[in-house]
């Protein structure tokens, strides 16, 4: 070797399919961690959109956020003025006056999403790295055991390599398709023709049940209104509904989630496109008989979106060879726990703490990958379940409730110690997003690629 040639210290090249909070954390938690993973990110949208207006993030998730230096400048677009966290308050409201159930500690802290992905992306030293309007279609691995690399194809007809490629493609994930279009067949050719149903089923969301009717208000339209919770987050349930609002942009506007349950919708396919445009007057009229409050706030919301919300099935892994899904793309779930995008959060933090790892190499990466899903998938999928959870007491589901009538709820016709029940086990399902560390998970990660 001539002593001017370059001597390559790159031990392999990741590619993220999906500039979403899954992937750009992801991307800057690689950027903080290691010096020798070199990062190309493909995103199929024209420039970083919101989707959704807010988002609320939990003390596990900004303790890690915390290592990138991001703090100061969160800071500066948190939800309220003086971006302090917020306690979280549960109220009954399908009765004209509302009744308190309870209040969780001060922990939340909530973001305009866009402001979000603007400072993400400005600390992102390999910003032109992002490479917009690339949808991937497909993508083909080598054979096991095979080093060569991976190939991405993408709609334009297109193509790019990589060592290794995350999905944090979302909730219809392309990478997911592939890893279980792939599965699938390959049980087929086994002539396990019922497993290779029960993955291919895998590939397509399923419906929660639940449309959430999404929008922002700014706080000067609510003025004189009946709606007065303008700086604090507030969870308002009902019979078969419920109603999340929270400040954000310094406490400028008022984010809104309305969400309306079909009971037995659950796991069955939705009919009709998942995102329409409505009105405020007609989400107002869905949640009729709540309390003047609320009526207020749905009917100030401009332009709302109805919104179909879907969940992916449980996965039986997250990892094929050198492929690994994140975030949405592996375990969408319901918004009931509020940490959808905190566990795509968590996924980035681990994954880039196991491939930067010095005993992470091409080529035991794909080993490397089992020890990150051996971690986060159960996890993931238990804030799933408990976001299911969650849902079935803001909807009076469960606790003696089912046995309680829209109407009887409606007219305060109920025991009041019922509540306390409620309140209690909600404050007992949040408890993990408060008071738990994901650097527990980090330490189990890095013990174990000792044993690689
Ligand atoms: C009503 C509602 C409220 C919510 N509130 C909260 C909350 O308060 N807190 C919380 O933590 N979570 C919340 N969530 C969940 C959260 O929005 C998601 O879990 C989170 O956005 C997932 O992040 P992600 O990066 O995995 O996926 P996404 O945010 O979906 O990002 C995926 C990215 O991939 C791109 N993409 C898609 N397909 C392709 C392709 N084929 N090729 C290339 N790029 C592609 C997309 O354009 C997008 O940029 C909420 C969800 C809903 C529905």
């Amino acid at each position: 070797m001539s002593s001017t040639t370059p001597v390559s210290t790159t031990k392999f090249r990741v590619a993220i399919v999906g500039a979403g909070l899954g992937g750009l954390l992801l991307a800057l938690f690689l950027q903080k961690y290691s010096t020798d993973i070199e990062v190309d990110i493909y995103e199929s949208a024209a420039k970083l959109a919101e989707l959704g207006a807010g988002i609320g993030v939990w003390p596990r998730v900004m303790e890690v956020i915390k290592y990138l230096g991001l703090e100061d400048d969160l800071h500066k677009i948190a939800g309220t003025r003086d971006s302090t966290e917020m306690a979280l308050y549960y109220r009954k409201a399908d009765e004209p006056e509302e009744v308190d159930v309870r209040a969780i500690e001060p922990a939340l802290l909530t973001f305009r999403r866009s402001d979000l992905q603007a400072v993400l992306v400005k600390h992102l030293h390999t910003a032109d790295k992002i490479f917009y309007s690339k949808r991937l279609a497909a993508y083909v691995e080598p054979k096991a055991g095979s080093l060569d690399p991976i190939v991405l194809q993408f709609k334009d007809g297109t193509t790019a390599t990589c060592d290794l490629l995350v999905g944090s493609d979302g909730i219809r994930s392309a990478v997911r398709r592939t890893m279980y279009s792939e599965r699938a067949n390959a049980a087929k050719d086994n002539g396990d023709s019922e497993q290779a149903a029960k993955l291919r089923s895998m590939i397509d969301p399923v419906w929660s049940g639940q449309v959430a009717y999404r929008g922002v208000v700014p706080v000067d339209k609510l003025e004189g209104s009946a709606f007065t919770d303008i700086d604090k987050p507030v969870i308002f349930i009902g019979k078969n509904k419920n109603v999340i609002s929270y400040p954000i942009s310094r406490g400028e506007a008022v984010n809104i989630a309305a969400f309306v349950r079909t009971p037995g919708g659950e796991g069955t396919t939705y009919e009709g496109p998942w995102v329409t445009e409505c009105t405020g007057p007609e989400v107002a009229e869905k949640f009729e008989g709540w309390s003047s409050g609320i009526q207020d706030l749905l009917k100030a919301m401009d332009k709302p979106l109805d919104w179909a919300v879907h969940t992916v099935r449980e996965l039986p892994t997250n990892v094929s060879g050198r492929v690994v899904l994140i975030g949405d793309a592996a375990h969408a779930m319901t918004p009931h726990q509020g940490s959808g995008a905190g566990q795509a959060i968590e996924d980035g933090f681990i994954l880039a703490s196991v491939l930067s790892h010095p005993s992470v190499k091409l080529s035991n990466v794909s080993k490397a990958l089992k020890v990150h899903d051996e971690l986060r998938r159960p996890f993931a999928h238990g804030v799933q379940l408990a976001s299911q959870k969650n849902a079935d007491l803001y909807h009076l589901y469960r606790l003696g409730w089912e046995h309680i009538t829209a109407e009887q709820s409606s007219k305060g016709d109920y025991p009041r110690e019922m509540l306390n029940a409620i309140g209690d086990e909600l404050e007992s399902a949040m408890a993990w997003a408060l008071h738990g560390s994901i650097l527990d998970d980090q330490e189990k990660a890095l013990k174990l690629l000792e044993q690689l």
